[in-house]
């Protein structure tokens, strides 16, 4: 990768190079014909200026010089006059004076003597009018010489003479910006900057005769001297600005022009990595002129909207409940573990009301998923109109966030009102709400756990009396033993070593004094836990929903068993405990007929027993599939009778042919009155409604006297025996029948005794 250099130099160095460059050659372009131009010039002026020089020199003439008044005591400076002027002053005697500027006389020749003065008028009038006739170089100056003849003596000459060195090269200089120099012969004898001396190197060649010297001296000449240099010093200068000004303003410009770029370009980076950061961003705007930058601008911030709305739109997705628009699970959990961190700082107790539709799963079968969705809307809209925090969580619950203590009260009206009826579409529904609650602090001290109690509190809020159930200390940790003992048991079904097994209990015939029918009672030896009651993990089973696996179990069981002892001659008819959920299931019918039918037993050999309480929770579907049971020839009965308040009228409306005095009213029978008066109507009852009466729970022979003696039919109990393996039965049987282990005092006949 190469060297990263900022925008600003990527545009200001090639640009200021490039500026720099195009300069130099522009200037050298247009040097070479300002060159030759000013070369051209140079030579102009210089013959120009040569060519004027007489008229330079004649114009100058107006002018004497002080320093004149050297001349006339200069040696032979008569014989170089009369050299120079041979003819002039052949033809005239020789009267010669000098004057000064101011018209004094400075000289006079011995024939001059005794002519007047002149005034500075008449000298000037004399001068105007003279002729130049020399030029003489003496003592490092050079000397122009003007002659006049004196007009009021024709003898008489008037010689007069200037210094014409520094005035006239000064001048020449001024007037035409070159150097001049006079050189006698090869000598340079005067120039205007004596100290200059690099300049003297060269000659330009155009020169002008200073004729006719005095005699005795060689020519002098007027030579223009070459300046150091052919082009002027104004001309580098420029260069020099051009050069140092071209780049600089090249650079100003590419940084104007990259800050222009540049600028935006970083506001529009800064904006976008704080907002990578997830820092609140406005907008992406930058303000620029240029068009892609603004375009760019545009481009992202649409982008900010656009991700700012998907943003909004995942966001909503992940924190609510798309059905029904309520908060979800993750989004409760965030707000209760932020209610309990206000909770602990301003100590401000709050608790949390579980939902549950009970009914929810038949509302789905009978009316349809869309339906049932539908009443879940409702109870969300009727949440949010009532202003509460609500929230969807745990396989179709919602929890409520209120402040405060918890209020069973407000819990159970609050299941009151949603279970009211919901009109949706033509259906009038209502739903079986029900309620729990769980508390902060006091049920839990983090998130997580208080939502894990909510769900166990609703579990068995769906059970408990007002279907409202309120967490209790201790209850999660049942609940899991119950959850992990569910597991085991779904285990025990299929794994003959995990303690699962039928036991049966005989039922005394007290009128035949004979063991005709068993009931089937199941046992768990758990490996680890020794054994488990079915009071304990029959109702587990039901709350897990894994009851009917296992009365599928039962019945095979039991089935298997009964073709055994048949094949050993014991014919028995055993009786098998379903719930409720059993006689419900559409298809508990065909599973008993089809194991029956595997082992070919007759239908009379199965009974079914069901408790009065289950009976009585579902009568009318009960009642319709129980029919079905009678129809194809089962024995049923009715368990735990006593317990469940029905009326014996409406037992008569049973399909059923056998009910079965609770234990509870049997095992005092022998000293507790009240119960033998129960005891004795239920037996009437039974009587006059032509349904056979077993006793269960008989621990004693009292009792059971009392009972054949009351007419019951059938006795059960540990006094008869206690429930036994399958394999035990026949052995004990046979003992039985054979007298050695009920004492013959309960035998039937002499029960009347
Ligand atoms: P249940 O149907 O009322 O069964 C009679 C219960 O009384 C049995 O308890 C039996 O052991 C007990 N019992 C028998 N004689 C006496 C006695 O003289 N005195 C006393 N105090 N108790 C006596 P178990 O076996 O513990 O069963 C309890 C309940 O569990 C049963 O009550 C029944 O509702 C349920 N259950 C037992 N096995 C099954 C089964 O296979 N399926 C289903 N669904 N429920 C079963
Ligand atoms: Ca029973
Ligand atoms: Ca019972």
């Amino acid at each position: 990768m190469g060297q990263v250099v900022n925008l600003r130099q990527r545009i200001s160095t090639p640009l200021t190079a490039t500026a720099f460059l195009t300069a130099l050659a522009m200037l050298l372009v247009c040097s070479m014909p300002f060159y030759a131009e000013t070369k051209r010039q140079l030579q102009q002026r210089a013959e120009g200026a040569v060519a004027e020089l007489p008229i330079v020199l004649r114009r100058s003439a107006g002018q004497l010089h002080a320093a004149m008044s050297e001349l006339p005591q200069a040696p032979g400076f008569r014989q170089q006059l009369r050299g120079a002027a041979p003819l002039l002053l052949e033809n005239i005697p020789f009267h010669a004076a000098l004057f000064s500027e101011t018209g004094a006389l400075l000289w006079q020749s011995s024939e001059w003597q005794g002519l007047p003065l002149l005034s500075e008028q008449q000298l000037a009038t004399l001068l105007s009018g003279a002729d130049v006739v020399g030029y003489w170089h003496a003592n490092g100056r050079v000397y122009q010489l003007l002659f006049r003849h004196w007009p009021e003596a024709s003898e008489r000459i008037l010689v007069l003479g200037r210094a014409l060195d520094l005035p006239l090269l000064s001048g020449l200089l001024t007037a035409s910006g070159l150097q001049f120099g006079v050189f006698s012969a090869e000598h340079l004898v005067v120039r205007i900057s004596p100290d200059d001396e690099a300049g003297v190197g060269r000659r330009v060649g155009q020169h002008y005769l200073l004729s006719p010297t005095l005699a005795g001296q060689p020519p002098l000449r007027l030579e223009i001297l070459s300046s150091s240099g052919w082009l002027p010093t104004y001309w580098w200068l420029m260069c020099l600005g051009v050069l140092l000004l071209a780049p600089l303003s090249a650079w100003w410009v590419a940084q104007r022009h990259a800050n222009a770029l540049a600028k935006p370009l970083a506001v529009l980076t800064k904006q976008l990595q704080a907002y990578g950061e997830g820092q609140p961003i406005d907008s992406l705007a930058v303000r620029s002129n240029t068009e892609e930058i603004l375009g760019l601008s545009y481009a992202f911030d649409s982008m900010l909207g656009l991700l700012r709305r998907r943003e909004e739109n995942l966001r909503y997705r992940a924190t609510h409940d798309l059905l029904t628009g309520m908060k979800n699970q993750n989004e409760l959990l965030r707000i209760v573990s932020q209610r309990i961190s206000e909770a602990r700082a301003f100590d401000r107790p709050f608790h949390l009301v579980g939902i549950n539709i009970n009914n929810f799963r038949e509302i789905n079968d009978v009316f349809g998923p869309d339906i049932a969705d539908a009443c879940l809307v409702n109870i969300g809209a009727y949440l949010e109109r009532e202003n509460l925090v609500a929230a969807r969580f745990y396989r179709g619950g919602i929890a409520v966030v209120k402040e405060g203590v918890a209020d069973d009260v407000a819990a159970v009206v609050l299941a009151m009102q949603l279970s009211r009826h919901h009109g949706i579409s033509k259906f009038d529904i209502e739903l079986n709400v029900c309620t729990g609650i769980v508390g902060f602090p006091s049920d839990a001290d983090n998130a997580e756990t208080l939502l894990r109690r909510l769900e166990i509190t609703l579990d068995s809020a769906r059970r408990a009396p007002y279907n409202f159930h309120r967490y209790k200390p201790g209850q999660e940790e049942d609940y899991v033993k119950r959850l992990s003992l569910v597991e085991q048991l779904r285990v025990a079904m299929i794994d003959w070593h995990a303690g699962l097994q039928m036991f049966y209990q005989p039922k005394l015939n007290l009128g035949s004094g004979r063991i005709e029918r068993m009931e089937a009672l199941i046992r768990w030896q758990h490996p680890q836990h020794g054994s488990i009651s079915p009071d304990h993990f029959i109702p587990l089973a039901e709350q897990a929903g894994l009851i009917g696996a296992l009365s599928n179990w039962v019945i095979a069981q039991v089935c298997a068993q009964l073709a055994l002892w048949r094949e050993h001659g014991l014919d028995l008819q055993v009786a098998v405990n379903l719930s409720v959920q059993d006689i419900v299931r559409p298809d508990m019918l065909d599973v008993i007929e089809t194991q029956r039918k595997k082992y070919d037993l007759p239908a009379s050999v199965l009974a079914f027993e069901i408790t009065e309480t289950e009976l009585m929770e579902n009568p009318g579907e009960a009642m319709r599939l129980l029919n079905k049971f009678r129809a194809a020839g089962y024995g049923l009965a009715i368990d735990d009778f006593g317990t469940g308040y029905s009326s014996l009228s409406q037992v008569k409306n049973m399909p059923v042919n056998e009910i079965k005095i609770d234990r509870d009213f049997v095992r005092q029978l022998r000293v507790d009155e009240d119960d033998q008066k129960i005891v004795r109507t239920t037996l009437a009852l039974a009587d006059y409604f032509d349904l056979e009466a077993v006793a269960e729970g008989v621990e004693d022979a009292a009792s059971l006297h009392m009972l054949s003696e009351w007419g019951c039919q059938w006795a059960q109990g540990y006094y008869i025996s206690p429930p036994m393996p399958g394999v035990d039965v026949r052995q004990w049987l046979e003992s039985f029948h054979e007298g050695d282990t009920v004492p013959l005092g309960i035998m039937p006949g002499e029960a009347s005794n």
